[in-house]
């Protein structure tokens, strides 16, 4: 079991070791002579000045919520790459006060309702992937971060239909595995696949830009569940409707702002019997962009 970085891409297992970032830094210096390069090792989470919690973990929801410096830190900021910079500097302005980790739908339930009895402000989080400043607590204000990541299974294939009801927290590498066995996919690659989610996919409107033709996230929803301030919110699921404004598009792209994503009936595809690579050189870039964009139109 690996242990995600709290403060940039991966695990801390697959971090460069030191001898790699000195290869890496002599290359690069060598392209960019008159450059910065100053090294600066991430921070242990204890030695930075984190703010102590301003609430406190509710007794009856001890197995869910966690006051943990690490923890906190972790789910402070995105992956872009200022995140990554304010990290490296030790900039810990702005951390949530408690993450919470959702067992089940009603711990969902449970935790929203702790929030909204002592006014303290809720943020979904599924992989943390987001390059937009959408899971961090910007503003002065206490902060519960809801980390949907337990809530990572798909529970039911329709193979006739071909579709799945999948938990919001799944990231991409648990739902292929949970849909391979039914030789369907879900067919969306995000750059950012391995650590993010179908609940960030779908409140980021994502698109998998390591797939051509039907990419779009918005593409592949057949229906919504999420649990919102005025109850549970779940669209009608229907192979295809015409009828009144979509109820999905609402949530897609809605940056958790309208309620929080649970599960979703997902369109699925048959997984491809024969795949083949192959890497093809041009002279000239402007060639490239032509024969992919011939690729593309040609509807492969
Ligand atoms: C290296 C890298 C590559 C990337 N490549 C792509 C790409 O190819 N295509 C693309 O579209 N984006 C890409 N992104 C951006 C990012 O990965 C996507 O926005 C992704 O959809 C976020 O998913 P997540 O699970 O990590 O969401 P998070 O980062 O955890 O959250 C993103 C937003 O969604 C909300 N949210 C998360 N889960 C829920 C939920 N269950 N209910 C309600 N709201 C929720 C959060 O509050 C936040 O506002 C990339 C990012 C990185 C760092």
């Amino acid at each position: 079991m690996s242990t995600r970085s709290w403060w940039g891409w991966g695990s801390d297992e697959a971090a460069l070791t030191s001898a790699e970032i000195d290869d890496l830094l002599t290359r690069v210096a060598a392209l960019l002579p008159d450059h910065d390069f100053t090294d600066h090792p991430p921070p242990a989470p204890q030695s930075l000045p984190v703010p102590p919690p301003r609430i406190s973990v509710p007794a009856t929801l001890s197995a869910v919520f966690s006051d943990d410096v690490r923890e906190r830190l972790c789910h402070a900021r995105g992956k872009a790459f200022r995140d990554v910079v304010r990290n490296l500097h030790g900039d810990v302005s702005h951390v949530p006060d408690l993450v919470a980790r959702p067992r089940t739908e009603t711990d969902v339930i449970d935790v929203l309702d702790f929030c909204s009895a002592n006014a303290v402000a809720a943020i979904p989080y599924g992989g943390g992937s987001s390059v937009v400043g959408g899971v961090e607590p910007r503003f002065d204000h206490p902060a519960v971060t809801l980390d949907l990541g337990r809530l990572d299974r798909v529970v039911e294939i329709d193979d006739v239909t071909r579709s799945a009801r999948i938990q919001a927290g799944a990231l991409g590498p648990q739902i292929e595995d949970q849909l391979r066995p039914a030789g369907l996919t879900l067919r969306h690659f995000p750059q950012s696949f391995e650590f993010s989610s179908l609940g960030g996919w779908l409140a980021t409107r994502a698109g998998g830009h390591f797939a051509t033709l039907y990419t779009h996230i918005d593409d592949l929803t057949e229906s919504i569940r999420a649990i919102t301030p005025a109850g549970v919110s779940e669209s009608r699921r229907l192979p295809a409707s015409g009828a009144g404004p979509s109820p999905d598009r609402l949530f897609l792209g809605s940056e958790g702002t309208l309620g929080v994503i649970t599960e979703a009936w997902m369109r699925l595809q048959g997984r491809p019997r024969f795949g083949t690579t192959v890497s093809m050189g041009f002279d000239r870039f402007h060639d490239a962009v032509l024969a992919t964009r011939a690729i593309a139109q040609a509807g492969l």
